[in-house]
This record gives structure tokens, sequence and C-alpha cells, in this order.
């Protein structure tokens, strides 16, 4: 059967992706990487002077919802979602008397919206019965609410209360991670272990905004722009990458 359009280009970029991730993935020993990291982050910070999320909030509450939202959804996404939800649920206790149905239909268009409409009454709730109705402000606490994982713990706790228990590791982060040789592992949690180790204490509120700042703006998934990164002396996949995108072996 003759292979259609569709199908070959499926193929193609599925290549491209698993070409993509392989390349250059070899961290150098663990002093080279601490060495290279800070001058990354050197980089970063005079070329993304503000890393901050890109999720409007108000309250800690509100940047809880919206990471919350923002699972497998763009960011500009759910800022258009938030006002609305918002002004409809102003308060915790409001949020966690919503129905299921209805805030569902309100987040629908961020997608997987029964998952995160039920958990978001779950940690609505929680937070009446166990916190007062505020969110807790340690890692240890925050990962016990519903649909609240490190990622998301991390979010609320460097942007909402300045915190640096961790560095959230999202979809940028892991794929500069590896393409930057900074770390091996795929699960997210071992990721954020090794970026600890080598990551200076004091970027870790920022280091989550740096890289994706980086990936949304150069090192994009599909194409990095590498003769354009700041940081391409520094990034092993810089050659390889450039071989694959001018045509080259
Ligand atoms: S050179 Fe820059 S854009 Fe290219 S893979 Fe490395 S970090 Fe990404």
């Amino acid at each position: 059967m003759v292979q259609g359009k569709k199908e070959r280009v499926k193929e193609k970029s599925k290549q491209a992706r698993k070409r993509l991730s392989s390349a250059g993935a070899v961290p150098g020993d663990l002093e080279e990487r601490k060495k290279r990291i800070k001058e990354i982050i050197k980089i970063l910070r005079k070329e993304y002077p503000q890393p901050k999320t890109a999720l409007n909030y108000r309250t800690p509450f509100e940047l809880l919802v919206a990471t919350i939202l923002a699972a497998q959804c763009t960011d500009e996404r759910v800022n258009k979602v938030t006002p609305g939800l918002f002004q409809k649920y102003p308060t915790v206790e409001a949020m966690a008397r919503a129905r299921q149905e209805e805030l569902e239909n309100d987040i629908r268009s961020t997608g997987f919206f029964r998952n995160k409409a039920r958990n978001i009454i779950g940690l609505a709730n929680k937070l009446v019965s166990e916190y007062g109705g505020k969110v807790p402000d340690t890692m240890e606490e925050l990962v016990k609410l519903p649909g609240v994982a490190r990622k998301t713990a991390n979010i609320v706790l460097s942007s909402a209360f300045r915190k640096a228990e961790g560095i959230a590791v999202d979809t940028h982060v892991r794929r500069l991670s590896e393409r930057l040789g900074l770390s091996r592992q795929s699960d997210p949690d071992k990721i954020e272990r090794d970026l600890m180790e080598i990551v200076p204490r004091e970027d870790w509120l920022d280091f989550n905004f740096l890289l994706v700042d980086h990936g949304r703006k150069v090192c994009q998934a599909r194409k990095p722009l590498c003769p354009q990164c700041v940081i391409k002396h520094l990034c092993p996949s810089f050659e390889k990458f450039s071989r694959l995108f001018s045509g080259r072996k």
C-alpha cells in the first residue's frame, strides 16, 4: 500500500525527534558540569533579565490552579481562561463548592478537563479542611494535595513564596537538560536531582524560567536555532544539531 503524505510527514518528524533527543546527551564530569552551568546561567540571565512564570495570578491559590491547568496546555490559553474562572470562584471556599460538571465546562479548553476539575475541587476542599483555606508553603505539604507533583509545587514555591526547595522540571527543562548534557535521565524527579547537584542554590528560583525562556525562543523542540544561540559554545549538542539542520551528516 502506498504510504499517504500525512503518514510520511508523521514518520519523518518522528525520526527527527528521535535524532534530536539522542543528540549530544553526554555529560562531562561533575566539576565540568558545575563550571559550565554557572557560565550558562550567567549568560541566560543577561539574555532573559526578568525570569518569571508567564502565568497570570494574584494569590498562591490562583497560581496553584493556573499551574495545574497549564499541564499539557499553553500558558497563553490558561491566561485566557483564568480571569473568568477566578471571577466565578473568587475564593478557595468557592472553588471547593464548585460542581464537577460545571467546572469541567469552565476549563474545557485547557484539555484533560475532567481530571483537572477533579483535582482542583479536591485540593480546594483539602485546603479548606486542613489549612484554613491557605496554600501551604512547603514541598512536603504541597505534594500531598490532589494533582500536585514536584513540578507544580516547585513553581508555586518559587514564584508565590520565593522559596527554593527544588527545581521545576517541565518539558522545556527536560529537553534542554538533555541537549546541554546536564542529565541523562528521562524521569523528571531524577533530572531534578541531577540539576540540584550542579545548579548553585541561589539560582534554583530562576533556573526553570531561564530554561523555559530559552526553550521557547531559541532551543525549540522541533528545530533549535543553534547558530543564533548565546550558549552554543557551552552546548555539547551544537555541532551535531548544526549538521542535522544544514543537511550534512
Ligand atoms: S546550541 Fe543552543 S539551541 Fe542548539 S541545542 Fe544547544 S542550547 Fe539548544
